[in-house]
């Protein structure tokens, strides 16, 4: 009996496994299709000053996978690192980043913004990725200095000197750096003050409950701290009331993103 049980909640479990294998195996042929077929997109969220002037604008990705609802890249982001579907990916973002940059720069009122372009630590450690940054702005004519990369602390868990290197080989081209989702990670301040950053970006989940929550506050204002200490901007991501954005400024925050400023949206809207 009790073995009959244990077959049959095995059978269960298999065809469980099968069922989330096979959706695996489809998002990812889908995800290479799509690379084929253009079916990515970059919607751009504005980045202001505490005026609310807008500076620039992160690049977000876009995934309108065929017959589906659109699919959030915290779910196919993933999914391409694991895959290595990541390298071609990124490429694409950049260029489609640069090139909005170009256009841009070629109107006095847009010729100001600056460019956030989220890079994956998989994308990042490909031996040839300072060449492809650059053969991409070649290609492109973007502005480097107009150009910041968004990291993740993940970079930092391993191989912290080669991340070190790529960065000062970026940065000698006038490439930015901001250190995204900071304070869910893993970096050690050690690292930290070695790191050629421009920015921490304070995660957004710190932001949601700082008005309410005193330890979300007191990571907020420690990572407000740590950027006046070690010389670098801060941005607070997420920021959704007008009260978050109060309480930030008041503890010294100068940049924002967030729904209070405005959606990630298509470059025309943008
Ligand atoms: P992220 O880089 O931390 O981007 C911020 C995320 O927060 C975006 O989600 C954005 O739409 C969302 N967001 C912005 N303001 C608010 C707000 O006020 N409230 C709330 N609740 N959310 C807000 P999205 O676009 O779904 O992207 C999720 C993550 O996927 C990104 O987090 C980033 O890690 C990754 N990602 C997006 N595009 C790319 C890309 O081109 N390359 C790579 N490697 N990763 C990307
Ligand atoms: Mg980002
Ligand atoms: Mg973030
Ligand atoms: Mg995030």
């Amino acid at each position: 009996q009790a073995k009959a049980a244990g077959r049959n909640t095995i059978r269960f479990f298999d065809l469980h496994m099968q069922t989330v294998i096979n959706a695996r195996v489809a998002l990812e042929a889908d995800l290479r299709r799509s690379l084929q077929t253009h079916g990515f997109a970059l919607h751009y969220q504005r980045q202001t000053d505490s005026s609310g002037y807008t500076m620039g604008a992160e690049a977000l990705l876009r995934w309108q996978r065929p017959g589906s609802q659109p699919v959030s890249p915290s779910v196919f982001i993933p999914l391409a690192e694991e895959t290595g579907l990541i390298v071609q990916l990124g490429e694409w973002v950049l260029e489609a980043a640069c090139r909005q940059l170009v256009a841009w720069a070629s109107r006095p009122e847009t010729a100001h913004l600056t460019m956030a372009i989220n890079v994956s630590a998989r994308q990042f450690r490909q031996p040839a990725f300072v060449d492809l940054v650059l053969r991409v702005i070649e290609r492109t004519g973007a502005d480097p200095r107009r150009i910041k990369l968004e990291l993740t602390e993940s970079l930092l868990v391993a191989n912290v000197e080669n991340t070190i290197d790529t960065m000062h080989a970026l940065k000698e081209k006038g490439i930015g750096f901001a250190l995204d989702d900071f304070g869910t990670g893993y970096s050690s301040l050690a690292y930290l003050k070695r790191l050629p950053l421009d920015q921490l970006k304070i995660d957004q989940s710190f932001v949601r409950d700082v008005l309410t929550d005193p330890n979300d506050a007191a990571i907020a204002r420690t990572i407000l701290g740590l950027g006046r200490t070690l010389g670098l901007d801060v941005i607070a991501e997420g920021v959704e009331t007008a009260d978050q954005r109060n309480f930030l400024a008041m503890h010294g925050c100068s940049a924002f993103q967030g729904y209070l400023f405005g959606r990630p949206v298509a470059a025309e809207q943008f």
